[in-house]
């Protein structure tokens, strides 16, 4: 597939900053997989995202293979990966141990989450785990610290999870901002948010956030809902309840074709309805497949800086 066209020219001024543009990935179950994952990211390689974002497993269980890809990630592409990392699944002195790890081979980038609790109710914490991603922030900023002349005075860009709509366990959308400001005064630089349905979710989160002293970008998350079945389990998974309208129109859809137009026309308004409200960036969540990200982007025309080039060569006469 051609790159999208994406607004290639520089951006013409200082007042109109580019759009944010990254993706999510998830560390391969296994070698088909990886297979399909690399043609996926080299696709992704040719819109120059900002960052590509590597899901970690809150049971620590895809621990090796998560680091295996943010390092060719780092080695063999352009990218610049954004670590995940959860307490779940890993006591506090693991976590240093990984945080160690990723900044030695060169990750500038750790998304701190919590992690989703492990379903089975009576299963308790490990002991010496942490307790909220706040934690993790806190713990990720002191191996920053210790590391600061490795470093060379630059810093580790920490993000974090935001809401739209109320995060399962939370009482109200009150506490969840509450919990957005506490991870900012922690040293989160920027948010991304959980998947959403409506625009007015996204618009009413940085309304909150912004009033309560909330200033780093809140970045809306999107996913190309392309198939009934994928938004059903994604309402599962996350909690989110999905819109009703749109479960109507992918349930009334003849085939696979008209199922994929109706969720990328879906996704692109919702995402335009974001960047209209003033968004950042677009954070895309791919399921590691190019195909409807790509569609979703091309169809948005982000104002995008030109593409970095690779320095020429000095030829001696
Ligand atoms: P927290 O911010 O710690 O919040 C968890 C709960 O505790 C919330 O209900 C919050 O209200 C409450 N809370 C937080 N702090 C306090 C406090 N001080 N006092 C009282 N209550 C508090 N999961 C994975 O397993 N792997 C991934 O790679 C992954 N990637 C994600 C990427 C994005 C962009 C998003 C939005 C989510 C991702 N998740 C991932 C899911 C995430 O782990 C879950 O949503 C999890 O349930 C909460 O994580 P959190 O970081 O928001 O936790």
């Amino acid at each position: 597939m051609s790159p999208p066209s994406l607004i290639q020219a520089s951006v013409p001024s200082t007042q109109t900053a580019p759009i944010a543009l990254s993706y999510e990935l998830f560390p391969p179950r296994n070698e088909a997989a990886e297979a399909t994952l690399w043609d996926t990211i080299r696709e992704l390689e040719t819109t120059n995202p900002d960052y590509v974002a590597v899901t970690y497993g809150a049971n620590g269980s895809n621990r090796d293979t998560a680091v295996e890809l943010l390092n060719r990630l780092l080695t063999e592409t352009s990218l610049r990966p954004l670590a995940h990392l959860t307490c779940v699944g890993n006591t506090a002195d693991e976590l240093a141990e990984i945080i160690s790890e990723l900044l030695d081979h060169g990750v500038r980038g750790i998304l701190a989450l919590r992690g989703d609790l492990p379903k089975d109710a009576s299963s308790q914490p490990r002991a010496g785990s942490l307790g909220y991603a706040q934690d993790l922030i806190e713990l990720i900023r002191r191996v920053e610290q210790r590391r600061s002349a490795l470093l060379c005075a630059g810093k580790v860009a920490i993000g974090v999870a935001a809401y739209p709509a109320r995060h399962p366990e939370s009482p109200s959308v009150e506490h969840d901002v509450e919990v957005l400001l506490a991870k900012q005064r922690s040293g989160a630089d920027f948010a991304i948010t959980q998947v959403f349905f409506h625009a007015d979710q996204y618009k009413d989160l940085v309304t909150r956030a912004r009033r309560a002293g909330v200033s780093i970008p809140i970045i809306p998350g999107v996913m190309p809902l392309t198939s009934l079945r994928r938004v059903q389990r994604l309402g599962d998974l996350t909690g989110v309840e999905p819109a009703p309208a749109l479960l109507d129109a992918l349930g009334r859809a003849d085939d696979a074709g008209q199922s994929r137009r109706i969720g990328v026309a879906a996704t692109v308004d919702l995402a335009r309805a974001a960047l209209d409200a003033g968004a950042p960036g677009i954070h895309l969540y791919t399921f590691n497949e190019h195909g409807a990200a790509l569609e979703v982007l091309d169809k948005l025309q982000l104002l995008r800086p030109a593409p970095r080039t690779a320095p020429q060569r000095l030829v001696r006469a």
